[in-house]
C-alpha cells in the first residue's frame, strides 16, 4: 500500500476502446511516464450488455480491455483497471457483480450523461438539453443514488447539469447542495473534471463560463466540507495529466488553488484505490 499526492495520479482516462477517444492504452502509459505520473487509472465508458449506449465501449470488448489494461501495470507506473459508469439503478447489480465481481475491476467511477427526454421519447445527453429544468430533480436523484450505492470511488463531473441548466439560481443551488450533501454524508470525493474546463464556454445569464467544473459549484462544495479530487478526463494521450498552465500545473489543480481547495491524496494497494482526506489546515 502506497500513498500518492493527487498531482501524480490520474484516475479518469479514456482510450480508443470507446469510439470518441483516441490513443491506445499503451500510448497513455507512454504519456503518463513523460508527465511524471505514478498512477494511471483507465476508465473506459462502461460497456453494457446489448450495447444500448452507442458511445460506450462495446460489451464484446470487455475481456480484451481487462487483459490490455492489466498487461500495462508496472512498479514504476501503477495502471489500474476502472470504468466510468453511467448510473441507472437498473445497472447497479451489473456494475457490482460483473465489473467489480467477475472481472475484478480495481474501481468504478460514476456519472450521469444520459436522461430520458419524454418530449423526444429518447435517451439524450444531459449536457446537450435545450431545457433541462424538467429533468434537474431526476439528475440529482440518480446522482445521489449512485453515490449512496457504495460501489464508486468518486463522482465524476457532478455539475454536468450546468451545461444545460445555465442560471446559478435557487434551483441550481439546491440541486448542487443536494449532491454535495450526499457526497459528504457518504464520504466520497467529487471530481473537478478537466474536460469541463477545456470545452467551449456557455452563455450563462451571469456571463460566459465553463459548461461544467464551475466555480459556483466547487466553492459550495468547499464550504460544505466535501472531499475533492482532480481528474483530466483525458480523451487523448497528450492530455493524460491535463492541460498545463503557464506555471506548469494542471488546469484542474489551478482551479483548486484559485478556490482554496486542497484535493485528496490516494492510497493505492493490491485491492484498488482509496481517497485520503487532506490534513486539516493549521489554525
Ligand atoms: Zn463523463
Ligand atoms: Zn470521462
Amino acid at each position: 500500500m502506497s500513498v500518492y499526492p493527487q498531482k501524480s495520479v490520474n484516475l479518469h482516462t479514456h482510450s480508443d476502446f470507446c469510439d470518441h477517444a483516441t490513443g491506445s492504452v499503451a500510448d497513455y502509459v507512454a504519456h503518463a511516464h513523460q508527465a511524471g505520473l505514478k498512477v494511471l487509472g483507465m476508465t473506459e465508458h462502461a460497456p453494457v450488455p446489448g450495447n444500448p449506449i452507442s458511445c460506450n465501449m462495446m460489451y464484446e470488448d470487455l475481456p480484451r480491455y481487462v487483459r490490455t489494461v492489466r498487461s500495462q501495470d508496472s512498479p514504476d507506473l501503477r495502471v489500474l483497471l476502472g470504468c466510468e459508469c453511467d448510473f441507472e439503478p437498473v445497472l447497479e447489480n451489473y456494475y457490482r457483480d460483473e465489473l467489480l465481481g467477475k472481472y475484478g475491476f480495481d474501481y468504478l467511477i460514476c456519472s450521469i450523461h444520459l436522461y430520458f427526454d419524454f418530449e423526444q421519447r429518447a435517451m439524450c445527453f444531459a449536457s446537450k438539453s435545450r431545457d433541462f429544468s424538467r429533468y434537474l430533480s431526476d439528475y440529482v436523484a440518480r446522482y445521489c443514488r449512485a453515490l449512496e450505492s457504495g460501489i464508486f470511488l468518486f463522482g465524476c463531473h457532478p455539475d454536468l447539469f450546468r451545461a444545460s441548466y445555465l442560471p446559478w439560481d435557487e434551483n441550481a443551488r439546491l440541486a448542487s447542495r443536494d449532491i454535495i450533501q450526499c457526497a459528504v454524508e457518504n464520504n466520497i470525493p467529487l471530481e473537478i473534471n478537466g474536460c469541463g474546463l477545456r470545452k467551449p464556454q456557455v452563455p450563462a445569464p451571469e456571463g460566459p463560463r465553463c459548461p461544467y467544473s464551475t466555480d459556483e459549484f466547487y466553492a459550495l462544495a468547499r464550504d460544505m466540507g466535501a472531499l475533492i479530487c482532480l481528474s483530466s478526463d483525458a480523451h487523448q494521450p497528450s492530455l493524460v495529466a491535463g492541460l498545463l498552465t503557464p506555471d506548469g500545473i494542471s488546469d484542474t489543480r489551478a482551479m483548486a488553488d484559485r478556490l482554496g481547495i486542497t484535493p485528496v491524496s490516494w492510497s493505492i494497494g493490491s485491492t484498488g484505490a482509496q481517497a485520503i482526506p487532506p490534513e486539516p489546515a493549521a489554525v
